[in-house]
């Protein structure tokens, strides 16, 4: 059933089609307001308004945008999650190449081939474990109450709302010199990861931190493991202070 993005309550529809440019939107009955704005206005105003953390066009997009009746991660949003992975890739990379040539690591001298399938490696190993940890905490949080939670929608808010990752490009484009920049884009991708699930879930931002919180630090973990496994492949056993710069990858 489709949601009011003002309130949040369920309404029977969110528009009436009269013709095929001529719609209505649905005034919500609890807020009398329209049930979905969104539905007319363009993909830029929509992006700023994620940017903005607006609650409403997170409501659009995972009540009204999504199909409640799937089981799965719909196509669209798969494409999403391996364009996320693959732009993380090249992120790391990027900063790798600089680490790497910085402190004369016989990473950058292996196949080019090799280097990118260990970063992809890393990123999917992340991704997975980033979306597992907060399905599993999400799980332990409502073991005792009456509430059923749809994993598969948790994920793919937390895809939808990773959308800040490609803010990472301006990087690459202007060149910093300082790569410690990219922390404000993690913040705005964690604000908007809490809003996402906030909204979905219907819970305080401070609960949702925390378990955002949780799969950040968990993804953390599993980043240090598969560093710490393959040091020595890598060739980066006798440059611990590339290992620490290889944590802020
Ligand atoms: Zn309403």
């Amino acid at each position: 059933m489709p949601t009011c993005v003002e309130c949040g309550t369920s309404v029977q529809d969110l528009y009436t089609k009269y013709s095929e440019d001529n719609i209505r939107l649905t005034s919500c009955d609890h807020c009398h307001q329209f049930a979905d704005k969104y539905i007319e206005y363009d993909f830029v105003i929509i992006f700023i308004d994620m940017l903005l953390l607006k609650p409403q066009v997170y409501r659009h997009l995972l009540f009204n945008r999504i199909s409640q009746t799937g089981h799965g991660i719909e196509s669209n949003i798969t494409r999403f999650a391996i364009l996320l992975i693959l732009f993380e890739v090249y992120i790391k990379w990027f900063r790798l190449e600089r680490c790497c040539t910085q402190y004369n690591s016989i990473f950058i001298h292996k196949p080019l081939y090799y280097q990118y399938l260990y970063i992809l490696a890393l990123c999917i190993l992340e991704f997975v474990v980033f979306h597992c940890c907060v399905c599993l905490a999400l799980r332990v949080y409502y073991q005792n109450q009456n509430k059923v939670i749809r994993y598969n929608y948790i994920s793919m808010a937390l895809i939808i709302s990773s959308f800040g990752k490609m803010l990472l490009i301006l990087m690459v484009i202007w060149e910093y010199e300082q790569l410690e920049y990219s922390w404000l884009v993690s913040i705005t991708v964690l604000a908007s990861n809490v809003e996402a699930l906030s909204v979905y879930l219907d819970l305080s931002y401070v609960k949702t931190l925390f378990i955002v919180g949780l799969g950040i630090i968990s993804r953390i973990i599993a980043q240090l493991l598969f560093l710490r496994t393959t040091f020595v492949d890598i060739g980066l056993d006798d440059s611990p202070f590339l290992r620490t710069k290889w944590l802020s990858l």
